[in-house]
């Protein structure tokens, strides 16, 4: 199936979003789409960054040095058609009707998209993003979360909420063993958090990992 591009939104250098029209696809929060060039012949998955009611697409795209396809998407253009499977995977909320649940997102880089399709979708739940990047301006659209709930982890500036990793930060503030937490970015920072958040309480569970590459 084939989807229109609405839009490109160039949030830095290397990341943008991609906006697509929703062609009527349902879908639950956090569960990914395979997109590509038309023609090219070649997909990659993207984790749904907009919410379940919305009325577009939105996916949050870093385009990998070297990288075929995320890097050809960014030269698409508004009118042009993406090839568009899915959406695919378990990677979703697990009861977000009970509202007594905290939840922790906790994401790396582009790792962030799920949850805020997650927040977006389900404004009721009680959240916190823990967002780790290296860089300010990769706090991809900080300005659409509650601050009280989003805290960036900079490594490699000051002015963010906290200077250093995620790991870091999550050593010094143990989390309470009752909230359930989501893991997504790369496989080496899923296992790091994964062996933090077990050693400090958290169940096996209430631990959701969904890994980039
Ligand atoms: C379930 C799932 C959801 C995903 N959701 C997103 C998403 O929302 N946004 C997003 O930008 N990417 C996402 N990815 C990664 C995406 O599918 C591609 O792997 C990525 O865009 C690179 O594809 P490419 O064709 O440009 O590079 P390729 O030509 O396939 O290869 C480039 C190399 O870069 C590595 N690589 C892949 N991703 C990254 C990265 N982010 N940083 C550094 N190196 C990387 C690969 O392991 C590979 O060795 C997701 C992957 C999975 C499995």
């Amino acid at each position: 199936m084939n989807h229109k591009v609405i839009g490109i939104r160039d949030l830095t250098a290397s990341t943008y979003v991609l906006q697509l029209e929703r062609n009527g696809v349902a879908f639950k929060a956090g569960q990914c789409i395979s997109l590509g060039v038309k023609d090219h012949g070649l997909n990659r998955e993207y984790s749904t960054y907009s919410g379940e009611h919305e009325t577009d697409f939105e996916f949050l795209i870093k385009e990998v040095a070297g990288g075929t396809v995320s890097c050809a998407l960014r030269c698409v253009r508004p009118g042009d058609e993406v090839t568009f499977s899915g959406p695919f995977g378990s990677f979703v909320l697990d009861a977000p009707q009970d509202l007594s649940r905290r939840y922790l997102f906790i994401g790396t880089g582009t790792g962030i998209a799920p949850f805020r399709s997650y927040v977006r979708s389900h404004p009721d739940i009680d959240w916190q993003i823990l967002h780790g990047v290296r860089t300010l301006e990769e706090r991809y659209d900080h300005q659409d979360y509650d601050p009280e709930r989003y805290t960036a982890c900079v490594s490699s500036e000051t002015g963010g909420d906290y200077h250093g990793r995620v790991t870091t930060y999550l050593r010094e503030n143990p989390v309470d063993p009752d909230t359930i937490c989501y893991l997504c970015g790369n496989s080496a920072m899923l296992t790091e958090v994964f062996d933090i958040l077990r050693e400090q309480g958290v169940s096996g569970n209430g631990l959701f990992t969904e890994a980039f590459f």
